[in-house]
């Protein structure tokens, strides 16, 4: 099998530290801990230490007695990396906040999304965020009991809700999403763009798995809705975390299927509406026009997995 592919928002230097979620008290006993940091998220957005939109971007992480006030805590794991401002071992715990916190603990302007600039955190900051972000948007969305519509409520340090009624337990979701580099008998790639976006914004084909189906399975089936490709031999190449709000997208690669190699592209008209071969050369010709999608997305690392080499585009040239 391949080597899988280094990918963003696949690095992480935390020990999840399961068993300790299930301790009584175990935030009292956690920020105990002189080495606890607190991660205030709010709205999606996250505070860094300096500037915002700096190319290494550092999560700012704080002490527990500076971050007062919170909706909801979850605790992340401990550091599995000894870096400068944190030892080896150093437990972080995740503070949700509303509004009135967010801008008590910070100035509105400093509150940041990180969906564009994210790529160049740290493995223990990357880490750090998808899964802050994946869990922050659970909560937000599971506060109902789907069985009787009562209140849930929340156990095991932040990982389980449980019905205040009936106590049906909720767990943390993950919604996986197959993402596919379709390669034809020239070597070239199948790029979709989508009715709202630029005239040069260019993506690879994605779709979510449906109940009952493979990732394989899947890979086959969205192609041919979205493109009208017949593709064969499905290859995993890495996945990532894409908590937007909580998704897996699973990359592979697929070659189109010679029995169908003379077959006309065929956008689906309503999710893609225009797909395009494009080879090698043109990339090289064109990318400086081109709008890819950004650093942070298992969508570029697989287009440049192809190409075989980094690719500076308008969305990059954009950003300095
Ligand atoms: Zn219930």
């Amino acid at each position: 099998m391949n080597q899988p592919l280094v990918l963003p928002l696949a690095r992480a230097a935390i020990d999840r530290d399961y068993l300790t979620r299930t301790r009584d008290e175990v935030f009292a006993e956690l920020f105990a801990n002189p080495n606890a940091r607190v991660m205030p998220i709010y709205d999606s957005q996250v505070l860094l230490v300096g500037a915002v939109d700096q190319p290494q971007p550092q999560l700012r992480l704080f002490e527990p007695a500076d971050v007062p006030e919170w909706q909801q805590l979850v605790y992340l794991g401990k550091t599995s990396d000894d870096s400068a401002d944190l030892p080896l071992g150093s437990p972080v715990i995740l503070a949700i906040l509303d509004e009135a916190q967010a801008f008590e603990l910070a100035h509105k302007e400093e509150w940041h999304q990180l969906r564009r600039t994210g790529a160049g955190l740290s493995d223990r900051d990357s880490g750090l965020f998808a899964q802050s972000l994946a869990l922050a948007n659970w909560h937000a969305t599971h506060k109902f009991c789907p069985r009787c519509g009562s209140t849930t409520t929340v156990k095991q340090a932040g990982w389980v809700r449980e019905c205040s009624v009936d106590g049906h337990e909720l767990f943390p979701r993950t919604d996986p999403a197959i993402i596919v580099s379709v390669i034809d008998d020239q070597d070239r790639i199948l790029l979709g763009s989508q009715g709202t976006w630029k005239s040069n914004h260019w993506s690879i084909l994605a779709g979510f798995v449906e109940p009952g189906e493979s990732l394989t399975a899947a890979v086959i089936r969205e192609m041919h809705e979205e493109a009208g490709v017949h593709v064969i031999d499905p290859v995993y190449l890495g996945s990532q975390a894409w908590p937007f709000p909580y998704s897996l997208m699973v990359g592979f690669t697929a070659r189109i299927d010679p029995k169908h190699a003379q077959q006309d592209l065929l956008p689906d008209g309503f999710e893609i509406e225009k797909l395009r071969w494009f080879s090698r050369e043109e990339i090289a010709a064109e990318c400086a026009d081109l709008l890819l999608p950004g650093r942070m997305t298992i969508s570029r690392s697989l287009i440049e997995h192809w190409y075989g080499a980094e690719i500076v585009s308008a969305t990059e040239l954009e950003l300095q």
